[in-house]
């Protein structure tokens, strides 16, 4: 009979790796392994570094007001090596017409923006007045906004802002599965504007009841957080944590095939004999989980296969500061649907984190695609790069060729929650629960932003290590 592993993690992305951390695996391997199949660790997190540029390859960074993040980071030596976004990128703009609009966030600045007509305008001062909706059934996140601060403001500020987190469309997105604190606002205050009245004034009796100033809340990242990253590069986090777990892990171990032989769970690897564990965690995307588990429980395989995922590309690019006219002072800008362009959104990179360019030189990063253009990834480099000209160089000013360019194609690249997600997440639950050591992990469930992604795996691990990690 071959000997039983103590447990498998299939992925090395960012969930993979988290749970090894929460549960010990650098201290108190055991006879745990971590699985991953292409030759190096991170998913959709990687850094490029040439010509003095440092370029992201996914992600750029989390928001700094996930605790469990903050505590990993800590734990594995690298909180000294955090930089958090710049003061001088609190400023964002959305396209309307062909020109950047600084995003309104007061009510004066709602008040004179140029991003909406005169009747949008009010339809968001009647916020406070609109009923709440009560019920638990599900909407979507455009309908939401548009029930709320109307259809204007959604179509301005929502769709757009959707598009950037998810690359989804707002009218397919799940609100309670995608914003639940949205959600909550309405159910538990009555709306938005009073969530946030209530909210602030909790915080300043908080305040006068501690003494100590609140940090603010609501900077360089947008409302509730702080865009971070490391000084060189979202990868250090990944190399720190490959470093750390060395031991457990098999790089270029693509899993194939997972099924049940007595007492433990049978593994087949390209390439490897079948191993056995104890207990498995799917850490990976889960059409590559419904893939290994086809033939071993079609309904759960079925059910994993449902989630959508929404093709993306990243276009970075690098210029000379003297090429480009616009002072470049903010974080960088998104354009609704309706102004009828393919590009996204550009992060103005360099502003955020002054390292990512050599001196002289600036970098942005423009996202494409997203599950309303998924024709995107049939575009040649020539092509994505003819529409950035076309599209960026108006708004920025841009006068000359950039000096530097790195095009990242994600064909399935963020999970989409849309409309049923909680149904179908129950369901995959519900399913896996079947199967006593099988569980999922990763961004298709909770959230696809790497502190949700921190937080499922630190929530599983407690489950673990609560059951002794041997299942009965
Ligand atoms: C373009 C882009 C920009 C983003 N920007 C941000 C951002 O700024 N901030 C933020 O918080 N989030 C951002 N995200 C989301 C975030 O990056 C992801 O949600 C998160 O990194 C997902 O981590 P994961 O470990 O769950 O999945 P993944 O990173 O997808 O990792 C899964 C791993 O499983 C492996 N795998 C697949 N099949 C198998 C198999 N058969 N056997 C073994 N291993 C397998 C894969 O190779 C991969 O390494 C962005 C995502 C994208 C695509």
């Amino acid at each position: 009979m071959p000997s039983t592993h103590d447990g498998l993690i299939i992925g090395g992305g960012i969930s993979g790796l988290a749970l090894a951390h929460w549960l010990g695996l650098d201290a108190n391997p055991g006879s745990w392994e971590l699985w991953e199949a292409s030759d190096r660790l991170g998913g959709t997190i990687g850094t490029d570094r040439t010509d003095g540029y440092s370029v992201d390859w996914g992600p750029n960074g989390f928001l700094d007001r996930e605790p469990l993040t903050l505590q990993l980071v800590d734990e594995i030596g690298l909180r000294g090596m955090l930089e958090p976004a710049n003061d001088q990128s609190e400023a964002r703009f959305i396209v309307k017409n062909g020109r950047l609009h600084p995003v309104p966030f007061s009510p004066p600045a709602i008040l004179t923006t140029g991003l909406l007509s005169p009747s949008e305008k009010l339809r968001i001062f009647a916020e406070p007045f609109i009923r709440a909706r009560r019920d638990d059934s599900d909407e979507s996140v455009f309908d939401f906004a548009a029930r709320r601060i109307g259809r204007g403001a959604a179509e301005t500020f929502v769709d757009p802002m959707v598009s950037g987190v998810y690359g989804g469309v707002a009218k397919e997105l799940s609100l309670p599965s995608c914003f639940p604190i949205m959600r909550e606002m309405e159910v538990e205050y009555g709306g938005l504007v009073r969530a946030m009245i209530a909210k602030m004034r909790q915080k300043k009796r908080e305040q006068r009841a501690s003494g100590v100033p609140k940090k603010k809340s609501g900077s360089a990242a947008g409302p509730g957080g702080r865009l971070t990253s490391f000084r060189s590069g979202l990868d250090v986090l990944v190399t720190r944590m490959g470093e750390r777990f060395r031991p457990i892990i098999h790089l270029s171990r693509p899993v194939q095939r997972i099924t049940r032989v007595g007492d433990s769970w049978q593994v087949t690897a390209a390439g490897c004999e079948p191993r056995h564990f104890s207990r498995v965690i799917l850490a990976c995307p889960t059409f590559a989980a419904a893939r290994m588990l086809h033939e071993f429980d079609r309904e759960l395989a079925v059910a994993l296969d449902a989630i959508p995922y929404a093709p993306i590309v990243v276009v970075a690019t690098g210029h000379k500061r003297e090429d480009i006219t616009h002072d470049l002072n903010g974080f960088g800008f998104l354009i609704p649907r309706t102004q009828r362009m393919r590009c996204l959104g550009s992060i103005w990179t360099s502003s955020i984190f002054a390292e990512r360019a050599p001196s002289g030189h600036r970098q942005f990063r423009t996202m494409l695609g997203g599950a309303g253009d998924p024709s995107v990834l049939d575009l040649t480099d020539d092509q994505l790069w003819q529409t950035i000209r076309r599209e960026l160089d108006p708004l920025l000013g841009i006068k000359a060729n950039p000096v530097f360019t790195r095009i990242y194609r994600w064909q399935q690249g963020i999970p989409q929650y849309t409309l049923g997600h909680r149904e179908r997440r129950a369901k995959i639950e519900q399913l896996a629960a079947r199967h006593p050591g099988l569980s999922v992990v990763g961004n298709a469930f909770y959230g696809v932003g790497l502190n949700d992604c921190v937080k499922m795996a630190h929530r599983l691990a407690q489950v673990i290590q609560k059951t002794n990690a041997v299942p009965a």
